[in-house]
């Protein structure tokens, strides 16, 4: 091998080392660019399983939000059926704690010359009137149907009574009226169904007419009202001469189980009627 054929076989392998430099190079960038695009391709889908992940943990959100709904107790549940008898007009309970219904009407009937109650005790009221007189015994209405705004009347008299007579000031004749006088809109005169008998006093209950009351009101469904023994559920005092119609069913059951309307009340709520 001469000189210059030396000279050739060293540029034939110079010329082969820079080629396969090159294909080592491509091949280097090759792999990189196949290791890059790898990068991007996991990174993309680790972007978008992670948006995934956003969108189930969002998914589990609303899943939890949803389950929280329906797992968490309900803050009003819903009221057992009442009785019907509860909303019966006969079982109105007025008292100092319930005033008379907004929408409560009264039909008033005259009985006995000047007295009205509602026309749902009329005809009761006017048999017992009737029963009592047939037995001797005597009987009459002092006070019955009594308007919320008469009520009014009356205690603004009794306040400027004091005011005028008694140098009271108007809150303490307020205070004092209204020991003997029931707030307007919470007397059970208001409903028509209540009725006092005879002289309205203590001494009533030494009466015949009293005895008599005692062994058939509720057969014309009447019943006294204020108790000496009812005193703790009525909060009132024994009010011989007080009586209320509820109706014969209900005076001779409540009767039968010794209940004043406060406790036959909460006895119908307890004893719901099955449907
Ligand atoms: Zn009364």
């Amino acid at each position: 091998m001469n000189k210059a054929e030396r000279e050739r076989s060293r540029l034939q392998r110079e010329q082969i080392r820079r080629r396969n430099l090159r294909i080592i190079k491509l091949l280097g960038i090759g792999v990189l660019v196949i290791i890059a695009v790898s990068l991007f391709a996991s990174a993309l889908s680790g972007f978008v399983s992670s948006s995934e992940d956003q969108n189930s943990s969002s998914g589990q959100l609303n899943i939890s939000i949803a389950s929280s709904v329906s797992v968490a107790p309900d803050p009003t549940p819903l009221p057992e059926p009442e009785d019907p008898r509860l909303s019966d007009p006969l079982l109105v309970l007025v008292n100092s704690e319930n005033p008379l219904p907004e929408n409560w009407q009264v039909t008033p009937k005259t009985i006995a010359g000047e007295e009205q109650v509602d026309q749902q005790a009329y005809e009761d009221l006017t048999a017992l009137l009737a029963a009592a007189s047939e037995s001797e015994v005597t009987l009459w209405i002092a006070s019955s149907y009594r308007s919320v705004d008469l009520q009014q009347e009356i205690l603004d008299r009794a306040v400027q009574n004091r005011i005028s007579q008694e140098g009271m000031t108007e809150e303490e004749a307020l205070e004092d009226a209204l020991r003997t006088i029931n707030r307007p809109g919470y007397s059970e005169h208001h409903t028509g169904l209540a009725v006092d008998f005879n002289d309205v006093s203590d001494d009533f209950e030494e009466t015949e007419a009293y005895r008599w009351l005692e062994e058939h009101a509720a057969e014309y469904g009447f019943v006294q009202r204020y108790k000496k023994s009812k005193v703790k559920s009525t909060g009132i005092d024994n009010e011989s001469w007080h009586y209320r119609y509820v109706g014969k069913e209900y005076a001779q059951e409540m009767e039968r189980l010794d209940l004043c309307l406060e406790e036959y009340r909460d006895y119908l709520k307890s004893h719901p009627k099955s449907a």
